[in-house]
This record gives structure tokens, sequence and C-alpha cells, in this order.
């Protein structure tokens, strides 16, 4: 597992080791060499200086036998046994030098001695050419200190240095010429025990003589005899002082090394793992991201990132996609009796179910709390959707074992396909989305295809409940009251306050239109105590009357409704009595226990209840008996039919029957013609409320209507009698 970072690591610490070892050894032997090159030099000027010491002794010595006034005078006297007393033999056996001869002015060889016994005596070696060459040299030597003059020459017996000096009277220089004086030759064989005393001295144990001019020698200061031909090298081993040093140092700094690689290396390992396990994480937190922790599935973020990638969008434009969405019904209702662990249980179990009918390659994702998508790719998207999302729904036929419990969840299945043409990733979705919310809305429990004629409804809906979330914080809502009258006086005794929002986006909508949505999305407890609120501020102008406020059956089934109500009216010091609260018969259908306990709680706070859309349900005698309502409200379908239709007639006749005989009021809604008034009041309906009465009017509206209208609240003043025909309608009825 190789990772960019890890990577760069490594090699940047390699490297870093790498160029450290380097420059230390580079550095460590430059100065070593530095250090023998130095030495090199040193002992070089030594042996010169060394050599060049040899020569002024060669020269001190035969200076000091030729620069001699007796041995001048012996010579001339050609007094031989002194001579050999005095330079010759005398210095020859004290080994001063090893050669000795005497060179008549003319160039003959007069004496001569040598030493050791098997070495070349001076005849051999002053050749007739050796001593042409002598006389030259002594030629550039100047009489006035008698100089001498040195040279090598090289002789059977070893390599020999010489010096030569004029044996002349110190006294009387001015009355000899050089050319007339004799010759002193004198010297000394560079034996190997000269040599290596000589280097000795300066600390070189193997200064020798390395004759003839090999190659191996170049380098080393040369050896030219007295006719400039190179015989011989002085040779010896350079001193390594840097090696020393090195050897010395080189332990140190060896293990200084090896502790730093194994430092940098321990690092380099570490960073690695770390850069690795870093990556990883990163890795896994990219995935976690992806994932939803309670299935294992792909999440909305996953699922999004997934639909948004070329191989999906590629897919879409081909034909090759489809789109599945879940929602499960009814998984509050688990929730709110097991708990949200419980909750999670089920879904847990429900997304294993689930999984297990999908096809291999299909995607998977849970992507709200209970809701799931599948996304299908490949040829055989399109003919195989269908059938996965139908078997979606059967999945959850069967109950499911939580907690102990057996739980039957059913769920709305939607779904889309690519149709080619331009359905794009986010079409396909929002497509799918469409018909399961369809599918939420269908009666029947099966999987809904996309098509358009869902467009219309289910669209607005959905975005109307998106615009209805922020809709109490923009302010867009406010609430109208439309009076309701006493049919036989035509007093205003009370008025029923209905909701206005005008949105932004979609201009007045109508709460027939919006109340549904605002009960599916719950934004309706919101809406609901906005309303109650307005209407405890507003009623405080309108003393005496009473205030209907519809309640949805979603509001009832808040818990806490009741008690939100009784502080809201507290807090606005208005007495529940003057209120009353418009249900209708839904929630006493489906849940009758509880809506009678929340009905007798209200009730007992002073609430007066009122049923809603009297006839439009399944309501019975029976609820109505059941349930402590004080009012109902026939429902103005009814009322519109009054007069055409003789059945709604007869059917308004009896709903007055009943709320007379149970003692419970009766209003007629949706009044809209002076008729359908009169009719109703021959029909004894007690309350009446419609357009024709009074339009809904805005608060300020209803403080002048009932400041216009006086003590006694009348709307208008007495109705004409009703026409005959009328009569007869009625008493048709009544008959
Ligand atoms: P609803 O409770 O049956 O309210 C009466 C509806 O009939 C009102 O419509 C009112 O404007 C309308 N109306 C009054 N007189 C006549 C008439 O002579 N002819 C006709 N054709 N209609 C008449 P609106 O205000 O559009 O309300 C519609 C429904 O929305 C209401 O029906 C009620 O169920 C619901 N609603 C209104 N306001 C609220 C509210 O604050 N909370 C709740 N939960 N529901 C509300
Ligand atoms: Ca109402
Ligand atoms: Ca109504």
């Amino acid at each position: 597992m190789s990772h960019p970072i890890a990577g760069r690591i490594t090699f940047n610490l390699v490297a870093g080791i790498v160029v450290t070892i380097v420059t230390v050894i580079s550095g460590v032997a430059w100065m070593a060499y530095r250090q023998n090159d130095q030495a090199a030099q040193q002992t070089r000027t030594m042996v010169m200086g060394g050599v060049d010491a040899m020569h002024t002794r060669v020269q001190g010595l035969a200076n000091d036998y030729s620069w001699w006034e007796e041995a001048y005078e012996a010579y001339g006297r050609g007094d031989r046994d002194w001579i050999d007393a005095n330079i010759g033999t005398g210095i020859v056996d004290t080994l001063i030098a090893d050669f000795l001869a005497i060179l008549s002015p003319q160039g003959e060889l007069k004496y001569g001695w040598w030493t050791p016994e098997g070495a070349p005596s001076p005849q051999s070696v002053m050749t007739p050419e050796l001593i042409a060459r002598i006389q030259e040299l002594i030629r550039t030597a100047p009489i006035e200190n008698n100089a001498a003059r040195s040279a090598y020459i090289e002789t059977p017996a070893g390599t020999l240095l010489f010096a030569v000096s004029r044996i002349a009277p110190v006294s009387k220089l001015d009355t000899v010429k050089p050319e007339d004086l004799p010759v002193l030759v004198m010297g000394f064989y560079l034996s190997t025990q000269r040599l290596s005393e000589l280097g000795r001295s300066f600390l070189i144990n193997d200064l020798r003589l390395q004759p003839g001019d090999a190659e191996s020698a170049k380098g080393f200061p040369e050896i030219r005899d007295i006719y400039g031909k190179v015989i011989g090298h002085f040779v010896w081993t350079p001193p390594t002082p840097g090696f020393a040093v090195l050897r010395n140092v080189v332990a140190p700094i060896a293990g200084g090394l090896l502790v730093f690689c194994l430092i940098a290396m321990w690092t380099v390992l570490r960073a690695r793992r770390l850069a690795l396990s870093q990556a990883l994480s990163e890795r896994q937190a990219v995935t976690a991201a992806r994932t939803d922790s309670l299935t294992g599935l792909t999440n909305r973020y996953g699922f999004n990132e997934l639909s948004d990638s070329d191989q999906f969008g590629d897919a879409c434009a081909n034909g090759e996609a489809a789109i599945i969405y879940l929602d499960v019904n009814g998984f509050k209702a688990v929730n709110d009796s097991i708990g949200h662990q419980g909750g999670d249980e089920l879904v847990g179990l429900l997304a294993e179910r689930l999984s297990m009918i999908l096809p291999p390659d299909a995607r998977f994702a849970r992507v709200g709390g209970d809701e799931f998508a599948v996304a299908l790719t490949g040829k055989t998207a399109q003919a195989t959707v269908a059938g996965v999302a139908s078997a979606m729904v059967h999945s959850l036929d069967q109950p499911f074992g939580v907690a102990g419990f057996q739980f039957q969840v059913t769920a709305a299945v939607g779904y889309a396909v690519a149709d080619g043409k331009d359905v794009t990733p986010s079409e396909l979705m929002r497509r799918a989305d469409l018909a399961m919310y369809q599918a939420k809305n269908a009666a029947e429990r099966d999987a809904v295809p996309y098509h358009s004629g869902l467009e219309t409804g289910a669209l607005h809906r959905k975005r109307l409940g998106i615009a209805l979330r922020g809709a109490i914080e923009a302010d867009e809502f406010s609430v109208v009251y439309q009076p309701i009258v006493r049919a036989s006086d035509l007093a205003v005794v009370s008025v029923e306050a209905l909701v206005r929002w005008d949105s932004k986006e979609f201009g007045r909508v109508s709460p027939a239109e919006f109340i549904p949505v605002a009960e599916e999305t719950g934004a309706i407890h919101e809406i609901g105590k906005f309303v109650f609120q307005r209407a405890c501020r507003d009623m405080v102008e309108w003393p005496g009357l009473k205030i209907s406020i519809n309640v949805s059956p979603a509001q009832l089934r808040d818990p806490s409704f009741a008690n939100d109500l009784g502080a809201i009216a507290r807090r606005h010091d208005v007495v529940p009595n003057r209120f009353k609260l418009e249900l209708t018969e839904g929630l006493l259908v489906r849940n009758p226990t509880i809506a009678k306990r929340k009905l007798a709680r209200l009730k007992s706070m002073g609430f007066g209840l009122s049923l809603d859309d009297f006839g439009t349900g399944f309501s019975s005698i029976g609820y109505l008996r059941q349930f402590p309502f004080d009012w109902l409200k026939i429902d103005k379908s009814f009322i519109a039919e009054l007069g055409t239709n003789p059945t709604a007639n007869a059917l308004i006749q009896s709903m007055i029957a009943l709320g007379d005989a149970m003692d419970i009021a009766v209003v007629a809604e949706g009044i809209e013609t002076v008729e359908q008034l009169q009719l109703l009041r021959l029909l004894q309906c007690e309350f009446v409320q419609g357009f024709h009465l009074s339009k809904p009017l805005a608060a300020a509206e209803v403080t002048a209507l009932l400041a216009g209208l006086g003590e006694s609240r009348r709307l208008f003043p007495d109705l004409p009698p009703p026409k005959a025909e009328l009569e007869r309608q009625i008493n048709l009825v009544q008959s």
C-alpha cells in the first residue's frame, strides 16, 4: 500500500540520509587527503633540504681539505707521503669520504683513494670524459673563496655524490691562476645506510635511491649526473597523517552515522506509518462521510455523488438508468411506540430485507430517516425496474419483529427511468421522487411509475410544502374573520377565523390548498398557533363575540395541543369560553378513544366544540352522541343544493332536527343567496354563515362593522317574507 505522501516522505528522508553520509564521508576524506598532501609536500621539502645539506657538507669537506696552504705546497713538492697522510688515507679511513682523487691542473689523475675494498678505484671512475666535465665544472666556481661544486656520478658501486674544489694557497691567491691549480675530488656513495640515516633525521623511514628513470618514481626529486642525465630518484613512502587521523575518526564517525541512519530510518518509518495511517483515516473519513452508519448503506451524500458521476450521467444519456425511491409509511408510529432504538432496529431489518431482493449491481442507499433509494444502471435497467420496485413494495408484506413486537409497515415506492432524450440524473431523481410522492397519496399500494401527468398536482404540493416552511418567519400569514349570524334576527354572534397566505412565490394560496400540505409537513402546528394567537389579540376589540377556530386533526393529535392553547389564551387574558374549536370528523373516525379523551380535556378547559363539515364524512349520529359537541356545522355543499335538490333539503332538515333533539346548536355555512337564507330560516336553522351575509373580513373591518351595527349587532333590517314558492318547497319536505 503506497501513498504519495508516504512516498515523498520516504524519498526526502532517504535523500537526506544519503546526502548527509556522502557529505560527511567526502568531507572527512577530503580533509585526510589534504593533510596527506600537505605532509607529502612537507616531506619533499625536507628531503630536498636534506639533499642540499649533503651537497653543502660534501662541498664543505672538499673545501676544508683543498683551501689549504700546506696541501698546495705538498702537491707542488710532489710530496706523496704528506698528501696521503693528511688528505688521502686519513680521510678515507675515517670514513669522512668514500672517494678521493687529486687532478693536476692539466687534468691527469695524480692521486686516488677509495673505500670500500670492492668499490671502483678513482682510476676506473675518472674517465677522460668525466675529467673534462669536472674541469668545466670547476671553471664555474670563483677562486676568491674557493667555492666548491658538487655533482653525481653513476659508478658500479652506486651513485657517488662528489664535490670538486681547487687546492689553493689561501694567503697567496693573487700569485696563482685558477687554471694552474690542482683539483681535489671528494665524495661518498649514497648508500642505503646513509640515505636512511638522512631520512630518519626528518622522520622518513625508507628514504632510498631508486636507480634509473622509472615511471613509478615520477614526482620524486630526481638525481641527474654531471652530464645532466637522470640516473635515479630519491624515493620514500610519503607519510599519510591524514589516513592516520582518518583511522582514528573513522570509528566514531561511522558510529555517529550509524546512529544517525538508525534515527533517520526510524523517523522515515514512523513518518511513513503516520502518513499512511493519516491517508488511511482520510480514506476512512471519506468512506464514512458516504456511508450511513446505521445500515452500512450509502447515505444521501454518497447517493448524490453517485448520481453526479459521469458514469451515471452517461447511463442516463443512453437510457440505461433508473431510480427507485421508497418512503416507509407509519415509521413514526413505530418510533413513538418503541422508541428510537427500536426504530433504528426496524430500519436495519428493513434495509436488510430490501437488499436481498435487489439485483446484485443495484446501488442501494438510505437517503433519509425512512427513505431509501435504488439506482439501477445497464441495459436491463429499463426492463427490470418495475419488477424491482414492485418487489420492494411487497417485501414489506411480512411484518417485522422488533423488541418482541410485530410491526407491519408499508412503503410508498415510486420510480423513474431515463428514457433517453434529456433526462439528466437530477431530473431522473426528481421524477422518481415525484412518483414516490404520488405513491404516498395513492389509495392502492403499489409502486408508481413516473409519468408526465404527475407533474401538476404532486409537484406543486411539494413546492408548496417547501414554501410553507419559511412563511411564518416571512410574515406571509394573516387572519380574516367571517361573521356567523343568528338566523332569526341576523345579529352577529360570532366570527370564524380563517387563515390567509400571501406567498411571495405563489401569491395568494387558498387554505383549502395549503392546509392539507401543512398537515402533511407538520407546518400546521405553527400555523394553528399563529392563528390562535392572532385571534386572541384581535378579539379584545370585540367583547361578547365568540370566535370559531379551525383545528386540523393533525393539530389535535399533538399531545401538547390543549396545553398550548390554554397557555396562549391565558397570556392574552382571554377566557376559553369565547372559543369554538371547529373540528372535522377525520380524527374522530380514525381514533375515537384518543379523540374522546382530548375533546373532553378541551371541553373541561372551557373551549366550545363544533363539528365542521357535518354530513360530508362517515359521521353518524352515534359519533355525535359520543363526543361533547356544542355545535354542528352543516357543510356548504348541502346548502349549495338547497332549493334545487329535494334530497339536500331533506338532509338539511333532518340535520337541524338532530341538532335540536341533541341540544346542539346548528350552523349552516356557505349561504350565498337570500333564498338560501330564507329557506334556512323557515327550516328553523339557528345560525347562518356565508358570503350573502358577509365575506371574511380583516380584523379592523370587523371592528368597524360592529361599531356600525350598534347594540343589536343586526346585520340587516329584517328580511322581506319568503316567496310562496319557497314555503311550498319547505312544506313539501316537511309533509
Ligand atoms: P371551512 O372550515 O369549511 O371554512 C369555510 C370556508 O368556506 C372558508 O374558505 C370560507 O371563506 C368559505 N366560505 C364562506 N362563506 C362562503 C359562501 O357563501 N360560499 C362559499 N362557496 N364559500 C364560503 P377558506 O377560508 O378558503 O377555508 C377553507 C378551509 O380551510 C376551511 O374550511 C378550513 O377547513 C380550512 N382553514 C381555514 N383556515 C384555517 C385555519 O386557521 N386552521 C385550519 N386548521 N384550517 C383552516
Ligand atoms: Ca370551519
Ligand atoms: Ca366547513
